[in-house]
């Protein structure tokens, strides 16, 4: 049986060594998964949220032993990998309100009752990337379960073993059995399978907008549904009237949370022209502040990244010569290390200001007034997140409803909430996930008509 040995990327060392499966166990797999979804879907509403509260609580009894997986397998630091668990738990118990709530409409017609039910579109494939193991693995699961669907989840390659431990929680806290699968694999392989395979109904699928599009192109074939979370490259939009100590201070873990391999990543920072030496005054302690290393201590603020590749990728963003206005720190030794860097002046056609880097790489760029920062935060063919920085409450709200994303934050950098919508524009995805319709995304609309003459 082939394997795919699974290295922690703060040490270079080994952690262990799990299947890749084939096109065969994937349907296996699958076929699993529509039986299940049967009876999962005839369980009492009251019942498959009790399941999953169930489920939600076994996470959490294992919060711990799920973040030092998490630690060991992406190198995130453990406070972080802590709080991802945690958001696994969360999401599994919102979403376990969803199936007693689950309603339909009734719809006033002569000669009978017209109603709607929400039904479950099936068997749900649910794709994940190596940068959020946990939480974006819960943010298709727990709706899908939900809404009555069953999911057969391929994790990253690089990073499966959360989400088989997930898996064999959720059979501990009495999920039947083919309910929620985990195959492990490739992407060509078991991802591109989930794709083609016809009793495969939904497509939840996060990753590169190069991926997803190849996916929306195969789920064509069989016009199946899909909901789409893809990349970004996100505007921190700071106006000279914003709090710049603020602003500035805050700016780094905007970008370099994750040591940067978050879509949400905020990592063009646009700053009005009259304010820009302040605030690169200020920003340079706040970069140089940043805690980078070993995962494993409570108070390490940045780890390294996925792999040696993604080093490669990162680094070629800041060639020699490259205008380093700040740069941070970084272990030396084994490990995928890349110290926070702030380039700038940087062209605004350059591959650093226009394509996601995914890596711990900024760029500062300066604009003139409300219609430049605007037009500057658009000009991309993504539109995920970002954030505006001002005092003025008539420009917050006139640049939020300007600038083209999904998820924009003011005088903070907050944008993922699990109880409220996330998803992106353009090029950033399709659909929504999170907050209170996600259930309808795996759900499909019936309406009946009963005579009544
Ligand atoms: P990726 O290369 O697109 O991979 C994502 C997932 O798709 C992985 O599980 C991958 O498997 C699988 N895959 C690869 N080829 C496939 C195919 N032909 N058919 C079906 N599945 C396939 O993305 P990544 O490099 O892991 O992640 C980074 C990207 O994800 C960034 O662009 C980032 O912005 C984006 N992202 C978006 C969000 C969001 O919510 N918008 C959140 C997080 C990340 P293997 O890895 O095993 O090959
Ligand atoms: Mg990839």
């Amino acid at each position: 049986m082939a394997t795919h040995t699974v290295i922690n990327p703060a040490t270079e060392q080994a952690v262990t060594d799990v299947p890749v499966s084939t096109v065969e166990q994937t349907d296996a797999a699958i076929e699993r998964a529509a039986r299940a979804q049967v009876s999962w879907r005839a369980i009492a509403p009251g019942d498959r949220a009790r399941l999953l509260r169930r489920f939600a609580e076994t996470v959490d009894q294992h919060a711990d032993e799920l973040a030092a997986l998490e630690t060991a397998e992406a190198g995130h630091p453990v406070g972080a990998a802590q709080w991802e668990a945690g958001q696994v738990r969360d999401v599994l118990m919102y979403y376990s309100a969803a199936p007693e709530r689950l309603s339909g409409r009734q719809i006033p017609v002569p000669g009978g009752l017209d109603v709607t039910f929400k039904e479950p579109v099936g068997v749900v494939g649910l794709i994940v990337p190596w940068n959020f193991p946990m939480p974006i693995l819960s943010w298709g699961l727990a709706p899908a379960l939900a809404a009555g669907c069953t999911v057969v989840a391929k994790p990253a390659e690089l990073t499966p073993l959360t989400a088989l431990r997930i898996a064999e929680l959720a059979l501990a806290a009495g999920i039947p059995d083919g309910v929620f699968q985990v195959v492990p694999g490739k992407g060509s392989v078991v991802g591109q399978r989930l794709v083609d395979h016809p009793a495969v109904r939904k497509i939840a699928f996060t990753g590169s907008s190069e991926v997803g599009r190849q996916v929306m192109a195969g789920c064509a074939e069989h016009v199946k549904r899909l909901t789409l979370e893809l990349g970004g490259k996100s505007a921190n939009i700071v106006f000279a009237d914003a709090d710049l100590d603020r602003a500035a201070a805050t700016a780094p873990s905007a970008v370099f949370d994750n040591a940067g391999q978050d879509c949400c990543a905020r990592s063009r920072i646009l700053v009005e022209a009259t304010a820009l030496d302040k605030f690169m005054a200020l920003l340079e302690p706040a970069v140089q502040a940043i805690l980078v290393g070993d995962p494993s201590r409570a108070d390490t603020e940045m780890g390294p990244l996925i792999s040696a590749a993604q080093r490669e990728h990162v680094a070629s963003y800041v060639p020699d010569g490259a205008p380093v206005a700040i740069r941070g720190s970084a272990p030396g030794g084994p490990g995928f290390w890349y110290p926070p860097t702030v380039l700038a002046p940087v062209p605004t056609d350059s591959p650093a200001y226009t394509e996601e880097i995914f890596g711990p790489v900024v760029t500062v760029t300066p604009f003139s007034d409300e219609a430049d920062a605007i037009a500057m935060a658009n000009d991309t063919p993504y539109g995920l997140s970002g954030s505006i920085w001002t005092s003025n409450v008539g420009r917050a709200i006139r640049v939020a409803r300007g600038v083209e994303t999904g998820n924009l934050s003011v005088n903070s950098h907050s944008s993922v909430r699990y109880w409220t919508p996330f998803g992106g524009f353009k090029q950033s995805g399709l659909g929504r996930e999170l907050g209170p319709d996600a259930v309808d995304a795996f759900t499909d609309v019936k309406n009946v008509f009963i005579a009544t003459d």
